[in-house]
């Protein structure tokens, strides 16, 4: 516990920066990176971008682009897993589409990211602990788009003819009727059913990579604990939120069905931003309701749950606009 209390002593909210390598085209076509890294005295480290602006930006962590998929974990092992400990626990990955949002929370086969890891490990330490408490995990998986809920763990010729809808189930407790909860019993079985929850994604769009850019997918671990000692009883939630692309579409290029879906998302994304950085500065009313992302987030932001962000950049020269405002979103929320 030692870890979650040093947490809790800095606060509930942390955000790290993980910047991604140039890729082999911005290299081909001779891109060098806009991005400077130094840690500061306060040993908090410090992205700076090299243009004439050379405006600086701290945060609690910030991974460069040779920083791996296991020092990313290192840094977000003692807050996942502390779900398992009672806490609420949200994390979310922002940012421009391209910078690596989906690789730091799904990763590849190769380079496992966070959610991977994550639910290993919170099988690997119900098992370890199995001698005093019982643990028992359901998982859910969604996708928000346009402001409507998809349910990923049922097929697309199954969906539920009822919208769903996010609905207060009990006092303080938010939830979405209707969504599949499967009970998990180990790892493998589990893996094997987002794997199926991911393909769910692409159904019915044409291109995949196009959709999954637009909408925020939503992974959602739900733990009862008995403490076989005293027979204490914990339920808590952990969220990993692959969020859409934060990009501005020019108004220009858009029109229709695209425009409407910027729209949706910029209300989405601002509503997120609203939400921390009111949390952050203790404010006494928090806006959850300003979007479904934030409103069925409402349990697990706030109060003594934990959240981490993600800012995703990337340092190429091409991208330096849009790596500005991700990174000025990034200093309202912390
Ligand atoms: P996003 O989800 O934000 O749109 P992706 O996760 O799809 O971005 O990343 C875009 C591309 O960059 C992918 O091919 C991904 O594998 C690669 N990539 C992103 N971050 C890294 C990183 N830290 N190291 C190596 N490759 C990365
Ligand atoms: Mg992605």
């Amino acid at each position: 516990r030692l870890y979650n209390e040093v947490i809790e002593l800095k606060g509930n909210i942390r955000v790290f920066c993980r910047c991604r390598p140039l890729n082999p085209n911005e290299i081909s076509t001779g891109s060098s990176s806009v991005i400077e890294f130094e840690s500061s005295l306060d040993n908090e480290l410090q992205v700076i971008c090299s243009d004439s602006s050379k405006k600086q930006f701290k945060f609690d962590h910030v991974f460069r682009p040779e920083d791996n998929q296991e020092a990313v974990f290192a840094q977000t092992k003692p807050i996942v897993t502390s779900v398992l400990d009672g806490f609420n626990v949200c994390i979310f990955a922002y940012g421009q589409t391209g910078t690596g949002k989906t690789f730091t929370m799904e990763g590849t086969p190769e380079n496992r990211g966070v959610n991977y890891r994550t639910l290993e490990e919170l099988f690997q330490i119900s098992k370890d602990r199995g001698g005093f408490m019982r643990y028992e995990l359901c998982v859910s998986m969604l996708e928000v788009y346009n402001e409507k809920i998809r349910d990923l763990l049922v097929d697309s010729t199954n969906q539920p003819t009822k919208k769903l809808e996010i609905k207060q189930v009990a006092e303080g407790t938010i939830d979405v009727p209707g969504l599949v909860e499967a009970r998990v019993y180990g790892f493998e079985e589990m893996w094997e059913l987002l794997k199926s929850g991911s393909r769910a994604r692409s159904v019915g769009s044409t291109s995949a990579n196009e959709l999954s850019s637009r909408s925020h997918c939503l992974l959602r671990v739900t733990v009862k604990g008995e403490n076989l000692i005293n027979g204490q009883r914990t339920r808590s939630q952990l969220w990993l939120v692959d969020l859409a692309g934060s990009e501005r579409v020019g108004r220009i290029d858009v029109e229709g069905e695209r425009l409407k879906e910027s729209q949706f998302i910029n209300k989405s994304l601002s509503a997120l931003g609203d939400v921390i950085s009111s949390l952050a500065s203790k404010t006494a009313h928090i806006p959850y309701r300003n979007s479904k992302l934030t409103h069925m987030l409402q349990s697990s932001l706030g109060g003594d749950c934990k959240t981490l962000m993600f800012v995703q950049i990337s340092p190429s020269a091409s991208d330096l606009g849009e790596t500005l405002c991700s990174l000025n979103f990034a200093s309202r929320v912390r």
